[in-house]
C-alpha cells in the first residue's frame, strides 16, 4: 500500500503536468514556422489548417496538438474544425499518412450519367499505390462531366487517359507552369461605375433605387431582393461587414467560377460598389477550396486593389456543402464548424463577429456594375412568360451544349434546351429535369412548359434556386437521380439537428427498396421539413417526394 503523503505528492505532480496530448517540440517549431508573423488569431484557424496540410500533407495529431497551444485554444476545439471539413485529412498516432497525390472524381449527378462510376473503378489499378482516388461531391465543373480534380487541378475531358497524364504532370512538377494558363479574369472591369460613386456623380439613394428598379434578387439561391437588403443593413449601426459567398457547392451549378474565371474585375467592382453603398468596414470573400486557379486569380487583383481604407479578407473553404448556407459560411469565416445558426438574430443584424452583415452571392454583385451602367430598365426589360430579368442557367446532362447559359427570366426549359443548348445529345429525348440543383427537386418531361424563375415552381414542388439545370433523358431514371441526392445530403449534412441526420441517412436506405414505402417516406419528408434547422434539411426530401409525385411508375409494382 503506499503511504498517504507519497499518494498527495504524486496527485500534486498530477496535477502540475497539462492534461491531454503533450506539445511535441519538433511540431510547435514546424507550425511556428509556418505561421510566422501571422496573428494568431481563433478566426484564421482553417487558413492555418490548410497551411499545414498544404506544407505537409495531412494534419498529424502531433500538429493539431502544436497549433493549439499555438493557439491557445483547447486540442478539442481545434480537432472538431478540422474533423469537419471533408477536405483536411486527419492522420491519427499509428496511422500511416495518404499518399501526396489525390484525385478527386466527382460522383455528383451529371458526373454519374457521363461515367463517372467506370472512373472510380478503373483509376486505382491504373495509378498505382502512390495516387489515392476517391469520389467526391459535386466540383462546380458539370459541363466538363465526368469532372476530375488531379491534386487542386481540374482535369478536361476526364476519361483515364488524360487523368493518368494528368497525374504525371502533377507528379513531375511540371503542373505548376499551367498556372500562368490558368483564367486571367479577362481584362474587363474598369471601375467607372464605381469611380461615378465616389466622385458623388451618383448618390447612395440613386444607387439603391436603380437596383430596386431592376428587380434584382440574391443569385444564390434564395432570391431576396437585393436592394431591400442594402436598405436593412444600411439601417444598423456600424461597424458593418460584408461577405460573399463563392462557395458554389450546390450540385449542378458552377456560373460563378464561369463569370470569376473571365472577368473577375466586375464582380470586384460590383463588391466596392455595395461596399460604398451600404457602408461596410470590412469584406470576407468564401471562395471554395475546390476553385484553386480562382483563389490565384483573386489573391492577385486584390494585391493589385486600391480599396483605401476597406480591408477585403479572402477565405477558403475547405469542404462543406453546407457553408454555402450564409449563417454556416460565417461560422466557418470566424473559424469554426460550419454549422447554421438558429435565427433570430438575422445576419442582416448580428452576422460576422456579431456585427451587421451585408451576404451576398458572388453573381449577385458580378451584375452591379453593368446593371449601373446600362439601366434598370435594361435588365427588366429581358425575360419571357411574364418574368422579369436575365438568370445564369447552368446546364448539364444530356444536352449537345452544356455550359453557362445567360438567357431571360421565365424561359421555359425546352426552350433553353432548344435555343441554348443545341438540342438534346443524338439518340436522347428529354425524360425529366431538375430545375434547382440538388435541392430543386426532378420534374417529368411533361412539364416542360413552367417558365423557370423564383416563385414559379413551387406550385409543383420545385424551386429553381441557384438555377441549376440538370437534363435527363430515357436512358436515365428519376429514382437513381433521387439516390444520388439523397446520398449527397446524408453526406453532407452537418448533424446538429436529428430530422436532418437521421432522416437523411433513414431516406437514403429506405429508397434503396425495389419498391418504396411511400407512407413512411411521406412522413419522413414532413418531419424534416418542419423540424430541420436550415434549408439542407427542409429541402433534401424535394427529390424523393418529386419521384412519388411525378414518377410512381419507377418506384411501385
Ligand atoms: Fe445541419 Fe442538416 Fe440541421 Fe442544417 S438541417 S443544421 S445541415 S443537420
Amino acid at each position: 500500500m503506499i503511504p498517504i503523503a507519497v499518494q498527495g505528492a504524486s496527485r500534486e505532480r498530477k496535477r502540475q503536468r497539462p492534461k491531454g496530448r503533450q506539445v511535441d517540440a519538433a511540431a510547435l517549431q514546424q507550425v511556428q514556422a509556418l505561421l510566422g508573423e501571422l496573428p494568431r488569431r481563433r478566426d484564421l484557424l482553417i487558413e492555418f489548417l490548410h497551411l499545414i496540410q498544404d506544407a505537409y500533407g495531412c494534419l498529424s495529431a502531433a500538429h493539431l496538438a502544436a497549433l493549439a497551444s499555438e493557439l491557445r485554444l483547447a486540442q478539442v476545439e481545434v480537432f472538431e474544425v478540422a474533423s469537419f471539413y471533408h477536405h483536411f485529412d486527419i492522420v491519427r498516432e499509428g496511422e500511416l499518412s495518404p499518399p501526396a497525390l489525390t484525385v478527386r472524381v466527382c460522383d455528383g449527378l451529371s458526373c454519374e450519367m457521363a461515367g463517372a462510376g467506370e472512373l472510380l473503378a478503373r483509376l486505382p489499378a491504373l495509378l498505382g499505390r502512390e495516387v489515392r482516388v476517391i469520389p467526391a461531391p459535386c466540383i462546380g465543373r458539370c459541363d466538363q462531366a465526368p469532372a476530375v480534380l488531379v491534386g487542386q487541378r481540374a482535369v478536361e475531358v476526364a476519361g483515364c487517359a488524360s487523368v493518368s497524364a494528368a497525374v504525371a504532370l502533377e507528379a513531375s512538377g511540371q503542373a505548376v507552369a499551367r498556372v500562368g494558363a490558368a483564367p486571367t479574369g479577362g481584362d474587363g472591369g474598369n471601375f467607372a461605375v464605381l469611380g461615378e460613386c465616389l466622385s458623388g456623380m451618383r448618390s447612395v439613394e440613386a444607387v439603391i433605387g436603380e437596383l430596386e428598379a431592376s428587380g434584382l434578387r440574391g443569385l444564390g439561391g434564395a432570391g431576396f431582393p437585393a436592394g431591400r437588403k442594402w436598405r436593412i443593413v444600411r439601417n444598423e449601426p456600424g461597424p458593418r461587414l460584408m461577405a460573399v459567398n463563392i462557395d458554389e457547392g450546390e450540385p449542378g451549378t458552377f456560373k460563378d467560377r464561369f463569370y470569376l474565371e473571365r472577368n473577375a474585375r466586375q464582380f470586384i467592382e460590383g463588391m466596392l460598389i455595395a461596399a460604398w453603398a451600404v457602408g461596410i468596414d470590412e469584406i470576407y470573400v468564401y471562395l471554395r477550396d475546390e476553385y484553386h486557379d480562382c483563389r490565384k486569380l483573386l489573391e492577385r487583383e486584390l494585391a493589385q486593389l486600391d480599396a483605401g481604407a476597406l480591408r477585403i479578407h479572402l477565405r477558403r473553404g475547405a469542404g462543406a456543402y453546407v457553408c454555402g448556407e450564409e449563417s454556416a459560411m460565417i461560422e466557418s469565416i470566424e473559424g469554426k464548424r460550419g454549422m447554421p445558426r438558429l435565427r433570430p438574430p438575422y445576419v442582416a443584424q448580428a452576422g460576422l463577429f456579431g456585427r451587421p452583415t451585408l451576404e451576398h452571392n458572388f453573381e449577385t454583385l458580378y451584375w452591379l456594375p453593368e446593371i449601373l451602367a446600362k439601366g434598370a430598365a435594361w435588365f427588366a426589360s429581358h425575360g419571357r412568360h411574364g418574368r422579369k430579368g436575365l438568370r445564369s442557367f447552368s446546364v448539364s446532362g444530356r444536352v449537345k451544349q452544356p455550359g453557362v447559359k445567360l438567357a431571360p427570366a421565365g424561359i421555359t426549359v425546352q426552350e433553353l434546351i432548344d435555343e441554348y443548348c443545341g438540342g438534346m445529345q443524338d439518340g436522347h429525348r428529354l425524360y425529366a429535369y431538375l430545375p434547382g440543383g440538388a435541392s430543386g427537386g426532378i420534374l417529368p418531361a411533361s412539364l416542360n412548359n413552367i417558365p423557370l424563375d423564383f416563385d414559379t415552381l413551387q406550385p409543383y414542388g420545385c424551386f429553381i434556386g441557384s438555377a441549376a439545370i440538370i437534363v435527363l433523358s430515357q436512358e436515365d431514371s428519376a429514382r437513381a437521380a433521387a439516390a444520388n441526392m439523397m446520398r449527397f445530403f446524408r453526406h453532407e449534412s452537418c448533424g446538429q439537428c436529428t430530422p436532418c441526420r437521421v432522416g437523411t441517412a433513414k431516406a437514403a436506405e429506405l429508397i434503396e427498396a425495389p419498391v418504396w414505402d411511400a407512407v413512411l417516406l411521406g412522413e419522413l419528408s414532413q418531419v424534416m421539413r418542419d423540424a430541420s434547422i436550415c434549408g439542407l434539411g427542409q429541402a433534401a426530401p424535394n427529390p424523393v417526394d418529386c419521384v412519388l409525385k411525378y414518377f410512381p411508375h419507377e418506384v411501385t409494382r
